[in-house]
């Protein structure tokens, strides 16, 4: 049986038999491969590590069972983050796993429903906040440092060891060297995990070369790609919405010491990436996700990749949080409400297909 991250990856996380694990059986989420798209973009090696499998729905499941096992261990009775929305789902259902109080401040009114719902249900206490993401980062910070309740952004070092296991999961799925790594950046924290998990398996021995690393942030929301703080993000992919990264100098570090790049792609990219990913691959992904695979599509426009190298493209959370940005109302009545003339509605379409 699957026992989630920790247990699954002991010896790189320095846990020992019999220590107290707070798990919700995280990880071991499938990497599937993109044909379709692969074969669209002129042949592509192209893998989705799908992270919207995680028990919440997103990456942050990693870090969070890693930073509250260690809180508990410590005698924390409550945590806290600032959030643009996933984090605060998964701390919330890891506090309610463990028994903690939960703190979520969120940026008023910049929060996809889906995962607002989904921390109101494991029972944290939302607290709203004038102002964007930076801002209630900087609030929570303030108050962690008090000492009375646990920090789980990931500026608690734990989260992104616990993020490393996305590297490592890759690796051991792949058997193989990974050619390029592409990721949503936002806070950063991401990107770097899976370098610093990637260096692990290097030193390991488990792999013999390290991916080139190609992070995306969304162009309303560039800081790192254009070298300067953004005070009024603003991008339809709220879970990288951040203007001014905690992670800034570990995610350029491992461009640079990977020989990659950070770009940016629009929200229109975005948007139509997403609909790609649903419509030929079978994969739901929330906006922010799909900004990797925009990129790599960018990329490959430009004759970017070696065409025998594997790109591997995290995409990290789940559509289903974010169903706001799908059309539902107007999809749904292109036929109008029907009682007869069905069956011919449906022979035109297939008819007009075959004509394609
Ligand atoms: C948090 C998050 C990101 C951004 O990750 P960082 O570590 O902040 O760069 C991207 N996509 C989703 C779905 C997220 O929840």
């Amino acid at each position: 049986m699957w026992n989630g991250i920790i247990a699954a990856y002991k010896d790189f996380f320095g846990v020992k038999e019999g220590e107290n694990i707070v798990t919700l059986n995280e990880g071991n989420t499938p990497l599937i491969p993109a044909e379709n798209i692969g074969k669209m973009l002129g042949g592509l090696k192209l893998y989705l590590k799908y992270e919207g499998l995680n028990t919440t729905g997103s990456f942050k499941d990693r870090g969070m069972t890693m930073a509250v096992t260690k809180a508990v261990q410590e005698g924390s009775k409550a945590i806290i983050c600032a959030s643009t929305g996933n984090t605060s789902a998964s701390a919330a259902a890891y506090a309610a796993k463990a028994g903690l109080k939960c703190f979520v401040l969120i940026p008023n009114n910049k929060i996809a429903m889906g995962k607002l719902a989904q921390a109101i249900i494991y029972g944290a206490e939302i607290i709203p906040v004038e102002g964007n993401f930076d801002d209630a980062l900087r609030i929570v910070k303030e108050i962690a440092e008090e000492g009375r309740v646990t920090l789980v952004n990931s500026l608690n070092p734990n989260r992104l060891l616990g993020q490393r296991s996305g590297a490592y999961e890759v690796c051991d799925q792949l058997e193989g060297d990974i050619g390029y790594l592409a990721i949503p950046v936002g806070n950063a924290g991401n990107i770097s995990a899976y370098w610093a998990g990637f260096n692990d398996y290097y030193k390991a021995g488990k792999i013999k070369a390290l991916p080139t690393m190609l992070g995306f942030q969304a162009e309303g929301a560039a800081p790192i790609v254009e070298d300067r703080v953004f005070q009024e993000p603003e991008t339809i992919a709220t879970a990288i919405r951040i203007g001014n990264p905690a992670s800034w100098e570990k995610a350029t570090a491992a461009r640079d010491e990977s020989k990659g790049l950070i770009d940016k792609v629009t929200d229109e990219e975005i948007l139509e990436t997403q609909k790609l990913l649903a419509s030929k691959e079978g994969i739901f992904v929330e906006p922010a996700s799909a900004a990797s695979v925009a990129g790599v599509i960018k990329l490959s426009r430009k004759g970017y990749f070696q065409k025998d190298k594997t790109i591997v493209c995290v995409v990290t959370g789940n559509g289903l949080k974010d169903p706001s940005v799908v059309e539902v109302e107007k999809e749904s009545k292109v036929y109008g409400v029907k009682t007869e003339g069905i069956k011919e509605l449906i022979y035109k379409s297939l008819g007009s297909e075959e004509n394609d």
